[in-house]
């Protein structure tokens, strides 16, 4: 009998797990894009209505694991894409571990790397894992399901910086802009002034989006007023600790998203942010 029970009782939690991956993988109609609480650092999940998942960086350390399996379903332990804007500790930190957990299906990272163990260790773990392994390119467009994609605005091929031969890796910030219908998502990275300003010259029309993950936590060594008006956002996110020694975000970066008459939310009074787009509007 205590047998029987116990089969019944697998059986039960088998039926329940198969529908829940079954409800998982129906589309949906929407697009989610979670911006992860992982304290200073950039962690944001991309999810398509397809299911397809990008994570773009992976946050210092390992609060990106927790974040993770809040925002995806305990079943599912694959990424199809994972994206490094530029490869800084607070973007890397956590992406060891993402592969250690998960099967990560591609990688894509900016030409510019780093010399540091975390970033030896991703570069070890991408072989490991089998993953397909890009170097991000500007005008690369990637399919992530039916009408939405992630566009490569900017991705400087350059290993030394501007700073008279200093490697800034920084200005090495993939800036990608995802798509979905009549809504889009600019993610900025770390990117410095001395880049947004390239973009505003060069292709100020692509820089428009309904979202934007403001560069660098919001320090004033990137944005500008100008930058704020030429993309124009509907909501604004700022990936920030409550402390940091970095005084991030800089009360001028702030008082310009003011002036531009941009609602701002951040991770460290919110923790992590959930969006949703049906690619008419993005919503909570
Ligand atoms: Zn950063």
């Amino acid at each position: 009998m205590k047998y029987r029970w116990g089969f019944i009782f697998l059986l039960l939690i088998f039926t329940v797990t198969t529908w829940l991956a079954v409800w998982y993988e129906t589309p949906s109609k929407y697009l989610t894009v979670d911006f992860l609480d992982v304290g200073q650092g950039d962690a944001i999940l991309i999810t398509a209505p397809n299911g397809n998942q990008v994570l773009i960086d992976g946050g210092p350390d390992r609060s990106v694991i927790r974040a993770l399996g809040q925002a995806m379903p305990f079943f599912d332990h694959s990424i199809d894409l994972v994206l490094e804007s530029h490869p800084d500790q607070d973007h890397i930190g956590g992406l060891p571990e993402v592969f250690d957990r998960y099967n990560v299906a591609g990688f894509i990272e900016p030409l510019f790397t780093a010399e540091t163990s975390v970033y030896k260790t991703l570069e070890q773990d991408v072989i490991k894992e089998k993953s397909s392994h890009l170097i991000a390119k500007r005008g690369t467009k990637i399919t992530l399901s039916p009408g939405v994609y992630l566009s490569i605005i900017e991705a400087h091929p350059a290993t030394w910086g501007p700073r008279g031969g200093k490697p800034d890796s920084n200005y090495s910030s993939i800036i990608a802009k995802l798509t979905y219908a009549s809504t889009s998502f600019l993610f900025m990275g770390d990117a410095s002034i001395k880049l947004e300003n390239q973009l505003l010259t060069a292709k100020s029309s692509d820089l428009k989006a309904t979202v934007l993950k403001v560069a660098h936590h919001g320090a004033k060594s990137s944005n500008s007023l100008a930058f704020f008006r030429a993309v124009k956002p509907e909501l604004a996110i700022i990936s920030v600790a409550e402390k940091n020694r970095y005084n991030h975000p800089s009360p001028e970066t702030i008082g310009w998203l003011k002036m531009a008459g941009i609602q701002t939310l951040q991770t460290k009074d919110l923790g992590t942010i959930k969006l949703k787009s049906d690619g008419i509007s993005v919503g909570f």
